[in-house]
């Protein structure tokens, strides 16, 4: 066992940073066979793993791990397969490090067994080798379910009931499948066409996806019940921005990065002019705040040409939501971070155009209600930032186009749906609700995990009822 602990973490190949901070492809190029099967014999097989406890869908981590060394990659594509719909997205942006592999064993001396790499690497040996063999479905049951939203919670669903032998629609209110997968994560962290590839698999179980339909608008919930849809499962989201509220806000160059990312991503604004879709390019680039979004934001400014791009959040490091791995891939492509720093207004020209912002130095104060140290004023620390294009990343709320329209639904004192927590039931006969739209913005396998015991509910009800 000591032996296997020393044997270092095989290192995932990436572009280097200088070349990869001036183009779309995606940074980490994936694990080789070798590699693969190099990484997967510093596993333990341990008895009680504390990898699978940490992974919020439960994958048999040991037991894909240990088809990987045996060289059974099909095998191993299988078992993920059997408690995970999106293995490709979820070995690319999952959390890891505070999931499966925060709590694996070999992390406690040294660097943890890389399961996020492995994941990636058996789904995309599928994808590029294997036969393309679907899962078995079970025979028709005649009842029909209707998904609201494609996001990750919302696929999941409807790969779980697919193959439960009940007749699934996706209706997706954007023109392309995916939720957030495709108009929020940047295709240098997760390509595009991977996307299409994990919604083409479950279209060819039987699943079938309508897009340019939102639900609130074009539909109404009790009019799928009419059209003789016998269940509704809710995973719209949380994509309403939110901004500083500061003066200043109106002036031209000030955009949410929902906006920014949706431009670059879902609309390949990137490719202007071949497609048709403007962005705004600014030289000098202002992020304010410190998750993934912001991360993905400030990387895909300079990735558009930036001179320099800054991230400006108000509390220190340790408080930085963003994946470690983001901010360490943030920091190595130039991008700046200004910590313990909040602005007060921002500065424009007699044109309306944005110039630059006021800030305020901070300094750590008492634990506030989250248990986060507070940031606290440092009187007279004014400074100003230049800058010519500042993106908003400091949260999103829930969406109200669907929610206002479906009174008799519950909502807390958010906006957000609320859901029993071990079903996904709503207050409303019928409905489900998971991901964003229930718990706030949080991450893909939450939102999967949400996905999967309101499928299971789903399941129950439509054999026993409510
Ligand atoms: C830029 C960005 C980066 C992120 N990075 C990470 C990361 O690295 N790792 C991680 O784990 N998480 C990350 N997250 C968070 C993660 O993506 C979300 O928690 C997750 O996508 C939520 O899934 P969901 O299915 O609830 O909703 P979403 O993915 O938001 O999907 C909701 C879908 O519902 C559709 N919809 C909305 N209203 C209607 C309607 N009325 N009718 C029909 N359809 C409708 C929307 O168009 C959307 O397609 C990131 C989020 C963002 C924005
Ligand atoms: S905890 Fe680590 S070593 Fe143990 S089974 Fe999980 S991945 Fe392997």
């Amino acid at each position: 066992m000591a032996k296997k602990n020393a044997v270092p973490r095989v290192a995932m190949p990436e572009q280097e940073p200088q070349v990869r901070a001036r183009n779309f492809l995606e940074v980490p190029t994936g694990y080789t066979v070798k590699m693969a099967q190099e990484e997967a014999a510093r596993c333990l097989q341990c008895r009680k793993p504390g990898c699978v406890a940490g992974c919020p869908v439960e994958v048999d981590i040991p037991g894909f791990i240990n088809l990987i060394t045996e060289g059974d990659f099909t095998g191993a594509i299988r078992d993920l397969w059997g408690k995970n719909a999106l293995p490709a997205v979820c070995g690319r942006v999952c959390p890891q490090e505070i999931q499966c592999e925060g709590l694996c064993i070999v992390g406690k001396k040294g660097e943890p067994v890389a399961v996020g790499n492995l994941e990636r690497f058996c789904a995309d040996w599928e994808r590029e080798n294997g036969t393309g063999e679907l899962p078995p479905v079970q025979p028709s049951t005649g009842k029909k379910v209707a998904v609201v939203g494609s996001g990750p919670s919302g696929l999941t669903v409807a790969g779980d009931l697919i193959v439960k032998g009940h007749d699934v629609t996706i209706l997706e209110a954007f023109h392309k499948p995916g939720g957030v997968l495709v108009y929020g994560i940047p295709e240098f962290r997760l390509p595009k066409a991977i996307v299409a590839q994990e919604v083409n698999f479950l279209e060819r179980l039987g699943v079938k996806v309508e897009c340019n339909a939102v639900v609130g608008r074009t539909v109404s919930i009790d009019e799928l019940f009419e059209q003789g849809y016998d269940a509704v499962y809710v995973g719209v989201g949380a994509g309403l921005p939110r901004f500083m509220n500061i003066p200043g806000e109106n002036y031209v160059g000030i955009l949410s990065a929902n906006e920014y990312l949706t431009r670059a991503n879902l609309m390949k604004a990137y490719e202007f002019p071949k497609v048709d879709t403007p962005i705004p390019l600014g030289k000098k680039v202002v992020v304010l705040g410190a998750g993934n979004v912001a991360m993905d934001a400030a990387r895909t400014a300079m990735r558009l040409g930036a001179e320099e791009v800054k991230i400006v959040y108000r509390r220190s490091r340790d408080e930085m939501p963003a994946r470690v791995a983001e901010i360490h891939h943030a920091e190595e492509e130039g991008i700046e971070l200004f910590l313990l720093t909040n602005p007060t207004k921002y500065l424009g020209n007699e044109k309306g155009r944005l110039t630059g912002m006021v800030c305020l130095q901070m300094e750590l104060g008492e634990p506030d209600e989250s248990g986060r140290r507070s940031p606290v004023p440092i009187e007279g620390s004014e400074f100003e930032i230049e800058c010519d294009l500042c993106v908003v990343a400091v949260g999103s709320g829930a969406n109200p186009l669907l929610t206002s329209e479906t009174p008799d639904m519950q909502l807390n004192q958010w906006g957000y749906v609320i859901a029993e927590p071990e079903t996904g039931k709503t207050t409303k006969r019928g409905v489900w609700a998971g991901g964003d739209i229930v718990t706030g913005a949080a991450t893909v396998i939450l939102a999967m995990g949400a996905g999967r015991e309101a499928a299971n509910s789903i399941d129950k009800f439509l054999e026993l009822g409510w």
